[in-house]
């Protein structure tokens, strides 16, 4: 079970969020979402590795607003669960010729928040372009945009950081809960001309993307998870608030999931574990 929230301050239609979120995950056993309270959502799954997938495919967003989510135990009040903290995957820029290391990626990782993940597939070779990494993001704080590094020969170097499945953000203050129009920082300043920090840079592009007219057969050598690739993205369809390869990738894995259901035997009593529950910050 878990407790979500959207980071907006919209508000968000409450019916099209349900079938969106139950579309895009497809749980193989299915899914129940209640809305505790005024943007705070219950999201319970029926099987634990229903709910892992959503776990470690996320960020989610709907419409644009991230969606901050955290397990619930047995017995746990979901309205007291802590709502604060996004897992990201980043692509950092602009990193010297031989820094492409497990331990340079954990400590650049707890610079731009709480290192989670290497990625060993894409940071296999000695120069890549980007070093990617799972992070843990404080929502309360604005988001981390480059570090400098002092480098063996004492010269310096400056690292850029872009957000995988960036939703929404403030361009003024750094914040992933509300936008500029909502910024209480542009609405204290006297005109329209505050200085932006923040930008749609942010967003790293997709890493993916669809209308390759390569075969689907070959390999490269970035190909770090080649299987997700077949059936691939050559249309373009549009869905609001999310990528096509998060569809991709689900529709694979749900192929997986249902394969390994059949040998299983229906394991029930795995619904407790698999609860998870979300919150939106409208109201505030
Ligand atoms: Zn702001």
């Amino acid at each position: 079970m878990s407790v979500d929230k959207f980071l907006t301050e919209k508000n968000i239609n409450v019916r099209a969020m349900k079938s969106k979120m139950a579309d895009i995950w497809r749980p193989a056993r299915g899914i129940n979402i209640k809305e505790i309270k005024t943007g705070l959502f219950l999201f319970q799954f029926y099987h634990k590795d229903d709910m892992q997938w959503v776990v470690k495919g996320g960020p989610w967003s709907f419409d644009g607003a991230i969606l901050v989510f955290n397990t619930v135990g047995n017995g746990e009040d979901p309205t007291k669960v802590l709502l604060n903290e996004v897992e990201f995957w980043i692509q950092i820029y602009d990193l010297p010729v031989g820094y492409m290391s497990e331990s340079i990626g954990k400590q650049l990782g707890n610079f731009f928040g709480t290192f989670v993940q290497y990625d060993s597939s894409n940071n296999k070779s000695i120069w890549r372009e980007f070093m990617r990494i799972r992070i843990k993001v404080d929502v309360r704080r604005p988001l981390k945009r480059k570090k400098k590094i002092c480098k063996k020969d004492k010269s310096d170097v400056i690292v850029h950081c872009k957000y995988e499945k960036l939703g929404d953000l403030c361009f003024v203050c750094g914040l992933l809960t509300h936008t500029e129009r909502f910024c209480s920082k542009r609405s204290t300043a006297e005109s329209e001309s505050v200085n932006k920090e923040w930008g749609s840079w942010l967003r790293a592009p997709p890493r993916r993307a669809g209308g390759s007219s390569r075969s689907k057969w070959l390999r490269e050598e970035d190909d770090g998870d080649w299987g997700n690739k077949i059936d691939g993205g050559t249309n373009n369809e549009k869905f609001s608030g999310f990528q096509k390869s998060d569809l991709v990738q689900r529709r694979d894995n749900s192929n997986q999931e249902s394969a390994f259901f059949s040998f299983d035997g229906a394991d029930t009593n795995n619904s407790e574990m698999a609860k998870l529950a979300m919150q939106a910050s409208q109201s505030k």
